[in-house]
């Protein structure tokens, strides 16, 4: 596929603008490729090869020789590089370092994406730089496969765990220069228009500050324009659905699986979006396990198998579905990998799952629990599940005296104190479990490995073997009969 760019269609700076499915050379009629009726990409951000043959371990019934395989195992169909484009006009002649290079030798690509790049990449198939929703390296605005599936007239939604203007689901909807403007991009889902329609039918997840704002009320507009808005999930079940829905469920992002009610809200999320976007012409959902990235970056192996746990409700529901449902295509696949995470760590030749499994709240609770309470052996013990050494307990005791003194050395107020403690203690927990586990990282950012591809579904051979992210894309545009 050549990048054609729509720039002359789409540009940055405009508050509304609108799309023509005529002008992207409509070629439906002309291609004899089977083309799925609904599609559903599935975003696991952060979900580097690790997690999912973690969550086969930690997933294992312990009663049984060999390892149960999980429905990742039953659905792998390849993998994928995530390298972003170089840096817009940027071209090292110096290594980390400061050395120069060898001569004639230019470094113009670091290899490691973040989420917004690798998102437009497979929201658009392009190549660009990291911060960028929706735009290439000079700026310019590209079509994304959710945009098209609008303008062949499919219903479009987004169901995500993170705010719904983070970057994975920005870059199907929104353009900007920079994922953090969250604000801007909130309005893009209101005033950037295909075909005179919005952009996304269905949109689940966090983000109400940004929604609903001194400056602009895009909750009160969306619903003057005929939108349900919903803010618990306990009305997902009340939905007419013959209206589009704006569900926000969280000022920011939901909370992770581990701290919430609902242990599935990712599946509960998917489930309600597919049954309001559900009608004749079919329809593309972008469905993201946004956190599975935060557990990485927090090296928090607990906090990343509840998000894995999550996921592999809601891939095992879409496996049903499709089975129900034939003429669907389902993509499952990471943007990057997060965190660097291993599974063995400092030359032992084991993992121990079982740790996680023990823990009675997430290791962020605990830490939580312990800033506000009197730490005893016997309390830490009961939230851990499992009993720790005397000296875990003088850890804490010592991270408890030290951030006392810190405290009144900084002079922090009460809650600043507290949230200073809580971070200390979240660490120490970590460790402990990482100890215990036998788990390693490398990084708390991303890392450039090729992360795995899963498909079920009508078209899913197009995505057996190896491929560079923006393919996803190309192949998505194809089976919905762009050439
Ligand atoms: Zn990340």
């Amino acid at each position: 596929m050549n990048f054609k760019s729509i720039s002359s269609l789409l540009f940055l700076g405009l508050s509304t603008l609108t799309l023509s499915a005529c002008d992207f050379n409509n070629n439906v009629e002309s291609n004899t490729q089977v083309q799925p009726k609904n599609i559903i990409m599935v975003v696991a951000d952060g979900m580097g090869p690790a997690y999912p043959t973690a969550f086969r371990y930690y997933h294992d019934d312990p009663g049984t020789p060999l390892v149960e395989r999980t429905i990742f195992d039953q659905i792998l169909v390849g993998s994928a590089s995530t390298y972003p484009a170089s840096e817009s006009g940027y071209i090292s002649t110096s290594d980390a370092s400061g050395a120069a290079l060898a001569s004639g030798v230019k470094k113009n690509n670091f290899f490691v994406t973040d989420s917004a790049a690798s998102a437009t990449a497979l929201a658009a198939g392009i190549k660009t730089y990291n911060g960028a929703i929706g735009i290439d390296q000079q700026k310019q605005a590209h079509l994304t496969v959710l945009e098209w599936a609008k303008s062949i007239g499919k219903t479009t939604g987004i169901a995500v765990t993170s705010q719904i203007v983070h970057a994975t689901p920005a870059s199907y909807i929104a353009k900007n220069e920079k994922r953090g403007n969250y604000n801007a991009i909130a309005d893009n889902y209101f005033d950037l228009k295909i075909d005179g329609k919005f952009k996304a039918d269905v949109m689940l997840g966090g983000g109400t500050k940004y929604f609903i704002r001194e400056d602009r009320n895009l909750k009160d507009e969306f619903v003057a324009a005929g939108y349900q808005y919903i803010d618990k999930f306990s009305q997902l079940s009340t939905l007419d659905s013959n209206k589009q829905v704006l569900g926000l469920f969280a000022d920011v992002a939901l909370p992770s699986a581990l701290d919430s009610d609902n242990k599935n809200r990712l599946r509960t999320l998917t489930q309600t979006a597919i049954k309001q976007l559900e009608n004749d012409n079919g329809f593309f959902l972008l469905v993201e396990a946004s956190q599975v990235d935060w557990g990485g970056h927090s090296n928090d192996i607990a906090y990343a198998m509840g998000e894995m746990n999550d996921l592999s409700t809601t891939m095992e529901y879409l496996k049903d579905y499709v089975k129900h449902n034939p003429n669907t295509l389902v993509v499952l696949t990471a943007d990057h990998n997060t965190g660097g995470f291993s599974i063995g760590s400092n030359g032992v030749y084991e993992w121990q799952p079982h740790f996680i499994q023990l823990l009675k709240k997430s290791p962020n609770k605990i830490a939580n629990l312990l800033a506000t309470n009197e730490i005893t052996d016997q309390h830490l013990t009961e939230l851990l599940g499992f009993t720790i050494s005397e000296e875990e307990i003088l850890q804490f005791n010592v991270i408890k005296l030290e951030q006392t003194l810190a405290a009144r050395q900084q002079k922090l107020n009460a809650n600043e104190a507290k949230i200073a403690l809580t971070k200390r203690y979240y660490d120490a927990i970590k460790n402990i479990i990482d100890i215990r586990t036998h788990s390693g990282w490398t990084s708390g950012g991303h890392t450039g490995i090729d992360v795995p591809v899963y498909a079920i579904g009508q078209g899913k051979e197009q995505f057996y073997g190896f491929q560079d992210n923006i393919e996803i894309a190309e192949k998505l545009f194809k089976l919905m009969g762009k050439e």
